[in-house]
């Protein structure tokens, strides 16, 4: 099934111990549609400044992504984003965000981004966010991310945009901040519970709101967490000896998630169909990380993904041999 992406994207500074890069690609929609494209159509809607270069767009040309909902304002500045890390690449600092060309925009998906049936909104101001999900009102999954920045700032519409979603896919801290619960399967727990209850629509008329029914906590180096309704089931990272730049990682694991859910549309979004969505997930991110912004990405190969979703299952599975234990 076709995705639709909506979201920044950025030229990014980043600073990490291992080096820095001024103004490279970036952007929450970005990485996500370099790690979506693996496994379907991908469209991307978001506003770029004059200053962005053709040589951007053709790196998600290259990967056959679809850039002609990416508006270039005149006169406009894209998106800017600079951070740095320190020895915990867990954690980073914000040190400048210039929203630019996002300042005012009004989203107007074209006819082929509003006939896909994925949608993700990544990362941006969850106005924004409800605008595109009222333009696909038929997607068949909605997936979400979002930052402490707008759970500070829009708490409210963050909460809306939400309860339109079925999947949330939110960082540990992010997910502990927007419920006021500081453990995470709790924290899961409050948002499943925010779904509307479905209604029976009548013929002809809009379907109903939803809520969400999956929510996933990432947990950077140490891994994913997946929770729903009936199930938990968590992922490490997958083990890499060099981080160069977790830039993006969050965004990368998004993309793997909701791609190989939309390269499934005649399967149920069961447990099983989920538990290999973030294997996909967690193994394209720790392609992502290992070096600064895009790089990585924009010469991965298809057999190396797969090579590495191998040695994850092997790395993930033990035996439940059981053992009578001392009383
Ligand atoms: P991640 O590391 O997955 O959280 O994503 C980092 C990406 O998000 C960078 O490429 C930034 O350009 C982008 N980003 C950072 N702050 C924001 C923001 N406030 N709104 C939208 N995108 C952002």
């Amino acid at each position: 099934m076709p995705i639709t992406v909506v979201g920044s994207i950025a030229y990014d500074t980043v600073r990490t111990p291992f080096g820095q890069r001024e103004r490279m690609l970036g952007g929450a929609a970005v990485h996500f549609a370099l790690a979506a494209s693996f496994f379907e159509e991908v469209h991307v809607v978001g506003p770029v400044g004059e200053d962005f270069g053709e040589e951007q767009l053709r790196v998600l040309r290259e990967r056959g992504v679809d850039v002609s909902d990416i508006e270039r304002v005149a006169g406009g500045r894209t998106f800017f984003w600079e951070g740095e890390y320190g020895w915990d690449l867990n954690s980073r600092e914000t040190i400048d965000t210039q929203l630019g060309v996002f300042e005012g925009f009004a989203p107007k998906l074209s006819a082929s981004s509003r006939a896909s049936d994925v949608l993700f909104l990544a990362n941006i101001q969850p106005d924004l966010q409800r605008d595109v999900r009222r333009q696909l009102p038929h997607a068949r999954f909605v997936a979400l991310d979002s930052m402490n920045l707008w759970i500070d700032t829009a708490r409210e519409s963050l909460v809306q945009a939400i309860e339109g979603v079925d999947c949330v896919i939110l960082n540990d801290a992010e997910l502990r901040q927007l419920t006021g619960k500081p453990n995470l399967v709790s924290a899961a727990r409050e948002i499943l519970s925010w779904a509307q209850p479905p209604l029976t629509p009548a013929p002809g008329s809009p379907p109903p709101l939803r809520g969400p029914s999956v929510v996933v906590a990432k947990q950077g180096e140490y891994g994913a967490a997946l929770v729903t309704r009936e199930s938990f089931f968590a992922l490490p990272a997958y083990p890499l000896e060099t981080v160069i730049d977790p830039t993006g990682a969050g965004d990368t694991f998004a993309g793997g998630l909701v791609g190989y859910v939309a390269a499934h549309p005649h399967e149920q979004l069961s447990d099983a169909l989920l538990r290999r969505a973030m294997a996909h997930a967690t193994v394209l991110a720790s392609f992502n990380v290992e070096e600064f912004g895009t790089e990585r990405m924009q010469r991965l190969g298809g057999e190396e993904v797969a090579a590495r979703i191998e040695q994850l299952h092997a790395m993930t599975q033990f035996s439940g041999a059981p053992l009578a234990l001392r009383a």
